[in-house]
């Protein structure tokens, strides 16, 4: 058949595999997610139902896409399939049969920050204190619980967990987690993470039910399996039970999402769930030139703990990596705009061959500034997203509550916005006499007569104002019962009256979602288009899928975690700096490290002809100009497979007082291992230079063993020479000492990983 012609074999016989359980690990760039695709077009051409098919993807854009590229091949009936991450899969399937489990149909999805809201307002009730309960530490404990599939139950029984929350002053977590779980039912509202955990319980508890989506879910396809958790995997594994047509794709050197309790075990439980399961490998990569491969190669080699596999590209070797040094971020961000402006004329490329890549959103803003003063166009993905801006969540509060009144966090939010004269403590009033009395807060507004002693009349006005809306949107359109809410919640006057640059933004903000709404309320493939389905899935939409100019030219700027999966002809990776990548959250075990290394490995896996890599030696960090040291991973680089490009030059002030541990790059080599001491940098920088400053170690220099290291003793540093420690802070292993270098002062170092000779 023509269309399997742009398969090569073993990819071909993965997608001819039609049934049975089969899994494909492979490299970066070798054609998995186009398996799935042309897997599904394969199943639809012969004869599968497209309503049969189910396919897990990573983010909505991937679906989106994939389902275009299906569309292609097939026709129509892609629209049917079940497409989506494992969150919009399941939320979708939740609301189909939300009563099994006691909710409500329109059951609102809590946001991370109204979760958080909600644990903040239970630990005042609880009186715990809110440093040792950080509402985020409680959040991402509540989180891993439900991921791992402990239920608040299972959480107070458990004598190991809790142990370790005693131990750690936190005896009351699981407490918080039991009031947090009721206040999310009272509401009528599931958390991110509920997604998944009701799916797990909805398909435990009810057996007709998991019956019913085994049969319809005949086949199952899941890329990037290797960051699925537990409850994602167990979801899947339930499923495929009974016809056990099941392909899962990932790669473990990618794996990148270990912090939010993805498992790679999952890859490994595979083989032993399913002992008929068809391993297919791919080693072509085709995405990009011989160099990137093999610098990505030579990169994750470096990992201790990974499935060895091989992967070649048969591509040209293509240009050397090249490394970019600049002395500040701002520069950084100056050189790569430049380059980005190079390449495009000199090559005729477009602003959407290239892509920049980070390792944490605060490092956009030195690459904002230099692509503006270029005016070079780009979009940030993955930022803050439009849904997220208080004027649209604000907006948002007042669907949700029209469409369920229990919802507390959206009540909270508008109760007084625009202010209507309902304070903060009628509000905990209410919420005290609903607890008292079982009831949500809202049927305490309804009768508020009855329940709280002095009942502002404004509350009946409010709660007649809230009836109102939900006899307009049973009777108008999307649009037409957006426009009333906007205007008779006297959302749309408040924005008005506000004059200022900001209020005008919001105000056409507002504008913009309402013309979302309409565009939706227009749609001709969907029939149900009322507010309440536009309302269902805003609260898992991302940026990226509010992308009204997604087809314009621009340059690309993105997290490393969110490029996953993406190709760009040109890449570069910035901010090469020990500390933020590998992240300095990372440094205290292997694991951590290991996977800040399959980062570097995703980020390089991206460039299919280009690949520049940048840091700093000094950057701005919660307002104070810290000096930076190169990464770790640029040593691990074989110099072969690079082109350095040293040519920038201090700034006037500043940058020559940094000591840069790895501007010891250019020094003579002393004999091996450094492979950055080879290149000469293109524009040696004189006496003040740090360069010129750089420690030659003694000749027997031998790092010590520290264990015993005290304040007082004097040392030296492989590079930053001779110091006499001044403090020693922390435990073990993560003691950090501050040593007084005679040549280029004070430094912070961590004892595992600082090379010193005790003299
Ligand atoms: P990642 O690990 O980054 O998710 P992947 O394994 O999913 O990568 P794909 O994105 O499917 O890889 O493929 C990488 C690129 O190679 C895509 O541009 C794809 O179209 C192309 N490609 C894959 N297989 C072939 C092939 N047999 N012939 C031509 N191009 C191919
Ligand atoms: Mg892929």
């Amino acid at each position: 058949m023509d269309y399997l012609e742009g398969l090569n074999k073993e990819q071909r016989a993965a997608v001819e595999q039609m049934t049975g359980p089969v899994m494909i690990i492979a490299g970066a760039g070798s054609g998995k997610t186009r398996v799935i695709t042309y897997r599904v077009a394969h199943l639809i051409r012969h004869g599968v139902d497209a309503f049969n098919i189910l396919v897990l993807t990573f983010t909505n854009k991937a679906a989106r896409e994939m389902r275009e590229r299906i569309n292609h091949l097939v026709g129509p009936d892609a629209k049917n399939i079940w497409m989506g991450t494992f969150h919009s899969v399941f939320a979708k399937l939740l609301r189909v049969e939300a009563d099994k489990i006691g909710y409500p149909n329109n059951f609102t999805i809590y946001d991370t920050d109204d979760s958080k809201s909600v644990i903040r307002a239970i630990l005042k009730e609880m009186s715990l204190d809110d440093k040792l309960y950080n509402a985020n530490f409680v959040y991402n404990r509540i989180s891993a619980a439900k991921n791992n599939l402990v239920s608040w139950q299972e959480y107070q029984q458990n004598p190991q967990i809790q142990a370790d929350d005693f131990s750690s002053g936190r005896g009351h977590l699981g407490k918080v987690y039991e009031n947090y779980v009721n206040r999310c039912f009272r509401a009528g509202a599931m958390d991110f993470d509920d997604l998944l955990f009701k799916t797990n319980e909805l398909l435990k508890n009810n057996p007709d039910v998991l019956n019913k989506y085994q049969h319809k879910f005949k086949y199952l396809m899941v890329d990037e399996y290797q960051d699925t958790n537990f409850s994602q995997y167990l979801i899947v594994k339930k499923l495929a039970a009974v016809n056990e047509n099941i392909c899962v794709v990932g790669d473990d050197a990618q794996s990148i999402y270990a912090f939010r309790g993805a498992n790679i075990q999952n890859i490994l439980n595979f083989e032993k769930d399913y002992p008929e399961l068809k391993v297919f490998k791919l080693e072509q990569n085709y995405r990009s030139t011989q160099n990137i491969v093999n610098v990505a190669n030579s990169i994750i080699a470096n990992n201790k703990e990974q499935l060895k596999k091989h992967v070649f590209s048969e591509k040209e070797s293509g240009d050397k990596i090249k490394v970019v040094r600049a002395f500040s971020d701002n520069e950084e961000g100056k050189m790569v705009s430049e380059s980005i402006m190079q390449e495009r004329s000199s090559k005729g490329l477009k602003w959407n061959d290239f892509a920049i890549l980070y390792r944490t959103n605060a490092q956009s803003r030195s690459m904002e500034e230099g692509l503006r003063k270029l005016n070079i166009p780009y979009k940030i993905y993955g930022g803050l997203s439009f849904y997220q801006r208080k004027e649209i969540k604000d907006l948002i509060a007042y669907f949700r509550l029209t469409f369920n009144p229990n919802d507390e966090e959206a009540l909270k939010r508008v109760i007084n916005y625009p202010k209507r004269g309902i304070g903060d403590t009628t509000v905990d009033r209410i919420i005290l006499a609903a607890d008292k009395h079982n009831l949500t807060p809202f049927e305490v507004i309804l009768n508020a007569g009855q329940y709280l002693e002095k009942a502002p009349a404004s509350l009946h006005s409010f709660s007649t104002m809230i009836q109102s809306f939900q006899v307009i949107t049973k009777n108008q359109s999307a649009y037409d019962a957006a426009l009333h809410i906007a205007q008779h919640s006297g959302l749309l006057k408040d924005l008005y009256e506000d004059k200022s640059v900001e209020g005008l933004n919001r105000y056409e903000n507002i504008q913009e979602l309402l013309n979302g709404i309409k565009e939706f309320s227009e749609r001709e493939d969907i029939e149900e288009k009322g507010l309440d389905v536009f309302m269902q899935d805003v609260a898992l939409l991302t940026n990226d899928d509010n992308d009204k100019n997604k087809d314009a030219d621009t340059v690309s700027l993105m997290t490393i975690h969110s490029s996953k999966g993406l190709e760009f002809p040109q890449v570069y990776v910035v901010g090469l700096e020990e500390n933020l990548f590998p992240s300095q959250m990372s440094l205290n075990s292997r694991s951590d490290l290991e996977e800040e290394r399959r980062l570097f490995y995703v980020a390089i896996t991206r460039a299919e002809y280009k690949l520049t890599i940048s840091y700093a030696t000094s950057r701005f960090k919660f307002g104070t100009l810290i000096s930076c040291e190169p990464s770790r991973f640029l040593d691990e680089i074989d110099a072969k497979y690079l082109e350095l490009d040293f040519t920038a030059r201090p700034a006037p002030s500043g940058g020559s007082s940094f000591n840069d541990e790895r501007n010891a790059w250019s020094r003579p080599s002393t004999g091996g291992g450094d492979s950055f001491s080879r290149p000469k940098p293109a524009s040696p920088v004189k006496t003040t230079s740090v360069l010129a400053k750089a420690h030659v170690p003694s000749p027997d220099f031998k790092p010590s063993d520290t264990s015993n290291l005290q304040v007082g003793m004097e040392v030296e540093h492989e590079r930053f020479g001779f110091g006499k420690v001044i403090s020693l802070e922390g435990n073990k292993p993560d003691i950090k000492a501050t040593i007084f270098f005679k040549e280029i002062g004070q430094k912070q170092l961590l004892l595992k990983f600082a090379k010193l000779y005790i003299l």
